[in-house]
């Protein structure tokens, strides 16, 4: 589909927050990109208008059943001043993929990559230039049908927003306390673990808030069978050093296929580490800290690319890893991603697009 993308410019222009001022996900951009679906149509009417709020009917099904995907990616302002997106294929990909689970109509790729280089495009002066900052991008879709029956819907709005973001982390590159729970589960085989859809962010808030009132900044889920084997972390994947093997949990169904996990792995392999994409227990994990041979843990995401663990709290007892500093390898895989992602390292996996 090639429907050229109508745009409809802002007639008022915000102030744009400096550098310094800027949080997480409070400031939005001017426009937004919006797209439509109905059953007989598929997707269309591509276009670009000024941010804003949408219409929805009250009985509109995303409000009351949950048929709702996104996903979360970047656009950073190079050393040289251009601006490139991180990976947005991949993160179209797995939105596609989200969206087949829930029974939403997957979009072209290549609209849906066009919607994001040219909204992106078009706000370029809102992607902040100081290192650690970036312009959040968010694409959704959601079922607007007003319909009250249990089916998935027949009409449908795809939009992406924008929002200029500082450092995820207020501490900086502190390594962070996590809860292990294992009161609360977040994913089943045959579930929807690995959907980025709405519904599992809400399921998650209850045990998220617990452990924030104990301390915490974010859970570890372990897996919802036996509740033994690691999953992952709050909107992160888990990684481990243990001796000198790295692992992380596998693509099982129950946790979202992170693509800087998958960066992470990729550029581990190359440095020739030995990596293993298997289950790990949290015993394995509590007796490798007793032996001495737990030696980092971090999580990977977009929203802190690289996040490392300096205390897992579990029945109780704290597993304290590497005296609760930040590990060497966690280090290195932050600056090779950090380094790609605003060009002053070569992008030699092709994994950024410039707008
Ligand atoms: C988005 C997300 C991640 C991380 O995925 P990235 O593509 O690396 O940002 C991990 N876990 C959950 C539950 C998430 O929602």
């Amino acid at each position: 589909m090639s429907e050229p993308i109508r745009i409809s410019r802002a007639a008022v222009k915000k102030a744009r927050p400096k550098d310094k001022d800027l949080t997480f996900g409070t400031v939005f951009t001017d426009h937004m990109f919006v797209m439509d679906f109905q059953e007989e149509k598929g997707w269309y009417d591509p276009r670009i208008e000024p941010y804003g709020p949408l219409s929805l009917d009250p009985a509109a099904a995303v409000l009351h059943y949950a048929q709702a995907v996104f996903d979360g990616l970047k656009a950073f302002r190079g050393k040289d001043g251009r601006v490139r997106l991180f990976r947005p294929q991949k993160h179209i990909e797995r939105m596609n993929n989200s969206a087949r689970r829930m029974c939403i109509p997957p979009l072209d790729p290549e609209t849906a990559l066009r919607s994001l280089v040219e909204l992106v495009g078009l706000e370029k002066e809102w992607v902040p230039s100081t290192v650690g900052t970036s312009l959040y991008v968010r694409p959704t879709i959601i079922a607007n049908e007003a319909f009250l029956g249990v089916r998935p819907a027949h009409s449908y709005i795809y939009y992406v927003i924008l929002s200029p973001v500082g450092a995820y982390y207020p501490e900086g590159m502190n390594p962070v306390k996590i809860l292990v729970v294992d009161k609360y589960v977040r994913a089943v085989e045959g579930g929807v673990g690995a959907a980025k859809t709405a519904g599992n962010y809400a399921a998650s808030l209850y045990a998220a808030e617990e452990a924030k009132h104990a301390g915490f900044t974010q859970v570890l889920w372990l897996d919802g069978r036996e509740r033994k084997y690691l999953d992952e972390v709050g909107t992160m994947n888990i990684m481990l050093k243990i001796g000198d093997e790295v692992i992380t949990p596998p693509l099982t169904g129950t946790i979202l296929p992170g693509v800087t996990r998958d960066s992470a792995l990729t550029l581990m392999r190359e440095w020739g580490l030995r990596v293993a994409e298997r289950q790990v227990s949290i015993d394995e994990v509590a007796q490798a800290a007793h032996r001495g041979t737990l030696k980092e843990v971090w999580g990977t995401g977009t929203a802190a690319v690289i996040s490392p663990v300096g205390e897992l709290a579990y029945k109780g007892e704290r597993i304290v890893i590497n005296e609760g500093k930040i590990g060497a390898l966690t280090q290195k895989l932050y600056d090779a991603i950090v380094g790609i992602q605003y060009a002053t390292a070569p992008d030699t996996h092709g994994w950024t697009v410039p707008v």
